[in-house]
């Protein structure tokens, strides 16, 4: 039988039923329809003891998880930060697992690991790094927080004397962490480094977005002066959207020998942007930097980027030698700068996303989310018993919606926010997620798809309109009823 004729059943069954799911994007419900029990019931198939053919396995598993996937591919998702997939980035993904390179060392992929020295050097000038910088793709912004502060780990304690990979942290200087609001994912970064999370001193704020004053860095960084010190920085709140002032606290920072690591997951991508790059001024002055393909650039998960000014210590922390490993003298080993040992060629589907999209494409995309945002945030918070709680100039922003309750406190307040949010979604028509937000309940609005549109936003803005209007009805006869 030829290979052909054993492929072809399967893929043409996942390419029909791709498209068919492609196409429903824009018109099915955007949340889950079925129930747990329902999806367990489906799935949890008997394991049989000859197997069924593999267009049958196909053609099941569509079925079985119908009802069961989130319209995140679609341009009506905007709760998290999450985004789609371009069509050249979902092709070439399809692609990867089909040629199924190992894409650990130049020798077990030679293509796949030129690609990734392509992308890594598109990748920094686009998001306007240092071209010296060394990088690494990783499976999410996550991973690239513990490749980019396993290096910075390596240095701060270097700079004391103490070589980490060597004698690792027990009796070597402890190290700070200095930082203000933060994504979680940095703290379990600093677990999963051996510093743990009760390494980190917060500076405090000055202002509700997170803002962190020149003054109260530098007094955080005197108490501690002379430790080995790690400043994180943000590029793009979860919440709010909001940047910290690289160009001001990066140099503060340096003085004190601290390496100062940016989470830039989706905010790095403003660089894209002429309109909207001043928010990173200054950012190419940090010493490493994390950011997500999946987000904001639209490639199919997993895919995230790492990047580090210094390779020595991005080098010193992640390399290894095995005597059946070949290396190469000339080509980029991914292995080098990786976390993974085995793994697939990660760069392949963003190779493919920035070649589709080019530069100004790339720019469109952040610009165009980030103006829907802004039309979602101003319009929905114009409605009545609607509050816009943040704006921004990126892609993110937070509403809040008020009970009509005569006399209603704050706490209700919070509570009729998440019963507009969960009325909005349980409709399908467009899905947002809910966040405390300075100790106040908000609806998230997070704009990362590259199909998002005008009318999709129509139909959000409709969705929420009328959850608003029967909840609060709903309110008013209560309370009539109640008189
Ligand atoms: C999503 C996100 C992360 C975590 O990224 P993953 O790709 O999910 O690992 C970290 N920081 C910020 C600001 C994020 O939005």
């Amino acid at each position: 039988m030829s290979a052909y004729s054993n492929f072809s059943p399967a893929l043409n069954k996942a390419l029909n039923h791709a498209l068919a799911y492609l196409e429903s994007l824009d018109t099915d419900s955007v949340c889950a329809t079925a129930s747990l029990d329902e999806l367990r019931g489906r799935l949890n198939r008997s394991l049989d003891e000859h197997g069924v053919p593999s267009e049958q396995v196909i053609d099941e598993l569509v079925g079985d998880v119908e009802g069961g996937l989130l319209g995140s591919a679609g341009g009506r998702f905007f709760a998290w930060v999450m985004g789609g997939s371009l069509p050249a980035s979902l092709a070439a993904d399809w692609l990867v697992s089909t040629w199924d390179q190992n894409a650990a060392i130049y020798a077990s992929s030679p293509a796949e690991a030129v690609i990734e020295e392509i992308v890594g050097n598109w990748l920094k000038e686009l998001l306007r790094l240092p071209q010296s910088a060394s990088f690494a793709l990783t499976t999410g912004c996550q991973m690239a927080h513990l490749t980019c502060l396993s290096a910075a780990r390596n240095s701060v304690l270097a700079r004391h004397g103490w070589d980490v990979e060597a004698q690792g942290l027990v009796q070597g200087p402890p190290i700070r962490v200095l930082s203000g609001q933060r994504h979680a994912s940095i703290d379990r970064t600093l677990r999963f480094l051996g510093l743990g999370s009760g390494c980190i001193t917060d500076i405090p704020s000055m202002d509700e977005d997170g803002s962190l004053g020149p003054e109260s860095l530098e007094a955080v960084l005197r108490a501690f002066s002379g430790q080995p010190i790690i400043l994180l920085l943000s590029a793009g709140d979860i919440n709010t959207g909001a940047y910290h002032n690289f160009r001001d606290l990066i140099p503060i920072a340096h003085a004190f020998g601290a390496w100062v690591h940016v989470d830039g997951a989706f905010g790095l991508w403003a660089n894209a942007s002429e309109k909207l790059r001043h928010l990173l001024d200054g950012v190419e002055e940090a010493d490493s930097w994390a950011t997500d393909g999946h987000k904001w650039l639209n490639v199919p998960y997993d895919c995230g980027y790492a990047f580090v000014a210094d390779p020595r210590p991005h080098q010193a922390a992640m390399s290894v030698r095995a005597s059946y490993i070949a290396r190469s003298e000339v080509a980029r080993d991914p292995f080098d700068w990786n976390l993974e040992w085995s793994r697939r060629g990660r760069g392949v589907a963003t190779y493919a996303a920035l070649r589709e999209l080019g530069r100004k494409g790339i720019s469109d995309l952040v610009e165009r989310c980030s103006r829907h945002a802004h039309s979602l945030v101003t319009r929905i918070g114009a409605l009545k018993g609607a509050e816009i709680m943040r704006e921004s100039e990126i892609n993110q922003g937070l509403v809040r919606f008020r009970s009509p309750d005569p006399g209603a406190t704050e706490t209700d307040h919070d509570a009729f926010t998440d019963r507009v949010i969960d009325e909005v979604v349980r409709t399908g028509r467009a899905f947002f997620g809910g966040t405390t937000w300075n100790g106040k309940r908000c609806m998230r609005i997070s704009v990362c798809n590259w199909k998002t549109n005008d009318a999709d936003v129509d139909v959000a803005l409709g969705a929420v309109e009328e959850a608003l209007g029967s909840l609060a009805g709903v309110s008013e006869t209560m309370g009539e009823s109640m008189r």
